[in-house]
């Protein structure tokens, strides 16, 4: 492979001798998948307790060599991030809150023990990799590149101990609308039975535990007909808390908004904060609090709740249709899309795509 200058000050460049042809790319581009295809490479940076963080690089895209002792693949040690890059109208390319990606995926790898990522590898890796596979960013309406930063525990040992090592990588994704339907809306299954997080466990955190835990009952629920479940609280099974990959957001027919408070147990999403801005800022009365299920079962049926909505990086906003678990099954509004989800999501993506004025610099150009 060649290497050329450093990038972004500290990122070797390894570019590969075997890159995706032009026409396999734009093929890709034309009607991506989420997460099927990659780019052409990977940003790394690798960690000891002995040594820090070295070995900043980009590199071909390709499988890792892990020892079948290596403490990840045992112990689940492991954090992730999930941001996209945005190709605007005039062909430059941005991304959207990096920063907060970054605070939170040190705060993620706290809790799990792993090494903290100064925020100027995050966004140094991020910077790296779309400089190098930029082509690689789509154009059209509602795609993305899809940026999966992740970190896992590389030592060869079977103790049960904090990782003396550990690596950093970015991979990259030309990205579509995340649901099939577009921006249909999505009925949810709610789950009484299950929890994707406890008290003092790692809910906060983006961790792949907690993933792995939801995947059960998200079978268990497609199986029913349902696309998503939303978890309760696990102390009293009475709160709303959020989806498997979503927050959830309940609007009223008095125009004020109600989010679950971060209890601790919620990701606290990116996507969220900026959407409780928008709203506060378009005269919604935003409110972070408990959100009980009993609430939202009488709000749906006497018509005094009328929107509900997920949110997260991958699928935006997407409105929930039908909120169902074993002794209901209700109807959100006239179950499409209402007008409080429809002008959020456009005033956001308007940001995100470079179609509005970005007056709170949430963007940062790649
Ligand atoms: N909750 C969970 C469990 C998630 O995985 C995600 C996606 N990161 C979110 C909420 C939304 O977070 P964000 O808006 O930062 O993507």
């Amino acid at each position: 492979s060649t290497l050329t200058t450093p990038s972004s000050d500290t990122f070797q460049i390894h570019l590969t001798d075997t890159p995706v042809a032009d026409a396999e790319r734009a093929a890709a581009l034309a009607s991506p998948q989420f997460g099927t295809v990659f780019t052409d490479h990977m940003a790394r940076v690798s960690w000891t307790h002995a040594t820090g963080w070295t070995g900043r690089r980009v590199e071909k895209y390709g499988p890792l060599l892990l020892d079948p002792a290596t403490a990840v693949l045992h112990y689940g040690q492991e954090v992730f991030e999930g941001l996209k890059a945005y190709r605007h109208p005039d062909d430059s390319v941005w991304t959207f809150r990096p920063d907060a990606n970054a605070a939170r995926f040190a705060r993620s790898a706290r809790r799990l023990a792993l090494p903290e990522l100064p925020e100027a590898d995050f966004l140094g890796a991020i910077r790296a990799l779309v400089a190098v596979d930029r082509e690689w960013v789509p154009s059209g309406e509602e795609t993305s590149l899809y940026l999966r930063p992740f970190m896992y525990a590389s030592e060869r040992f079977l103790g049960v101990r904090p990782s003396l090592e550990a690596e950093f990588l970015v991979i990259a994704s030309p990205v579509g609308p995340y649901f099939a339907g577009g921006v249909k809306p999505v009925s949810i299954w709610v789950s009484q039975d299950y929890h994707r997080a406890g008290a003092g466990g790692t809910g906060a955190a983006k961790c792949g535990g907690n993933y792995a835990a939801s995947l059960l009952p998200q079978q268990e629920a497609y199986a029913k007909g349902f696309e998503q479940v939303c978890f309760l609280d696990d102390r009293t099974n009475t709160q709303l808390e959020e989806l498997g990959g979503m927050n959830v957001v309940v609007v009223m027919a008095d125009g004020s908004v109600v989010t679950p408070a971060l209890s601790g147990t919620i990701l606290e999403g990116v996507t969220r904060s900026s959407i409780l801005t928008l709203l506060a800022e378009g005269g919604h009365e935003v409110a972070e609090r408990p959100l009980l299920l009993e609430d939202l079962r009488r709000g749906l049926a006497d018509g005094s709740v009328t929107e509900v909505f997920a949110c997260g990086t991958a699928a935006v906003m997407t409105p929930i249709g039908r909120l169902a678990s074993d002794d209901f099954d209700l109807v959100v509004g006239d179950g499409t899309a209402g007008p409080v989800t429809t002008r959020i999501r456009a005033q956001l993506t308007d940001i995100q795509y470079g179609r509005a004025a970005d007056r709170h610099g949430w963007m940062h150009r790649l």
